[in-house]
């Protein structure tokens, strides 16, 4: 039997390179300061969902929401195997939470036909592990959660092992299921020279327009807009044209997305930032570890 999988996949500032202009005054994150990179464990889930399609059969359909700048992930997972991507784009997706998120996400899934859905365990900026789960409440679907191994595949049932911090749990669902995977299950393959070439040209619609407006500053707009459909309509007879979709081709309800479907509102920010009075060299011995804990427990640290 053939699968279907549908891998969500998010661009992320690389916060392991956090500088002094990380972040703004007002204590939002400055993204432009950042460098822009695959969500790690999106990676692992799209080798799982890569492995899936060599063993069995079907299709690996990877999306994004994001701004255009997030084409990049996608044409990344062209080189790495991926069939079909698909940029999911709108003003109106601005501000979402991890509600909204989820729910416009689950709009777009809606539109394919899928029997796994991957998502990485978390996102390393919003941090919060939730879109996976959420996303498989509003599909309907039932959900394996930190999974770092896939045990089997038969018929329309997987099972598959997931990490519970201090053990496993080997869990069985029928399908369709969606799976968040950790970074512990699977290396994820880099992108192949031939798929690189092949895919190196791909664009979005939102990317053309983009470059077009950029080289040509001084045409009058229904020439631009021609120049759009040419370059689309030539890139698509090529294969080369990434999908391209907004809030009202996911046919999605405007008050479950952006800032009206996003109830978390986020009241402070706070920077911290260690001093070097705040920091403590400790002697790598057994003494000065048990003074060390006995401090961080009188200072209610730790418990
Ligand atoms: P997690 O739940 O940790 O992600 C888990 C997995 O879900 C990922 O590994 C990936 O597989 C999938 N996933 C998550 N996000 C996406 C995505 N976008 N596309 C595809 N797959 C995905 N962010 C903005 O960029 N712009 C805003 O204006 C904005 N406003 C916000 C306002 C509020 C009040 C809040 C609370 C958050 C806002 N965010 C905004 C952040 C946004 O909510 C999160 O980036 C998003 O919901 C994903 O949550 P997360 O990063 O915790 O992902």
């Amino acid at each position: 039997m053939a699968y279907n999988c549908v891998v969500l996949i998010k661009q992320v500032p690389d916060t392991k390179r956090i500088t002094g202009q990380a972040m703004n005054d007002d204590g939002t994150v400055n993204r432009g300061a950042l460098p822009a990179i695959f969500n790690p464990e999106d990676l692992n889930a799209l080798e799982l969902a890569l492995q899936i399609k060599e063993e069995f059969g079907g299709s690996v359909t990877v999306i994004t929401m994001g701004l255009p700048a997030a084409s990049v992930v996608l044409r990344d997972s062209l080189y790495r195997g991926a069939d079909d991507a698909i940029l999911l784009t709108d003003r109106r997706c601005a501000a979402s939470d991890t509600l909204a998120t989820s729910y416009i996400l689950s709009c777009a899934v809606k539109k394919l036909d899928y029997d796994i859905i991957l998502c990485g365990r978390q996102a390393i900026d919003g941090d919060t592990a939730q879109v996976g789960p959420q996303l498989a409440e509003k599909l309907g679907v039932p959900q394996i959660t930190y999974v770092e191994a896939l045990l089997e595949l038969k018929g329309a049932t997987i099972t598959a092992r997931r990490n519970i911090g201090n053990g496993w749990q080997v869990v069985r669902s029928r399908l369709p299921v969606l799976l968040t995977i950790t970074d512990d299950a699977n290396e994820p393959r880099v992108a192949a020279a031939r798929r690189m070439m092949k895919y190196k040209k791909a664009r979005t619609p939102a990317e053309l327009e983009q470059q077009i407006r950029q080289d040509n500053p001084d045409l009058e707009e229904p020439a631009v807009q021609k120049l759009i459909e040419q370059t689309c309509r030539s890139l698509e007879e090529k294969g080369l044209l990434i999908k391209q979709w907004d809030l009202d081709f996911v046919e999605a309800d405007l008050t479950w997305c952006g800032r009206n479907g996003s109830p978390t509102k986020v009241h402070r920010i706070q920077s911290v930032i260690l001093g070097a009075k705040e920091s403590k060299d400790v002697e790598p011995t057994s003494e000065a570890m048990a003074d060390m804990v006995h401090e961080l427990i009188q200072d209610r640290i730790i418990a």
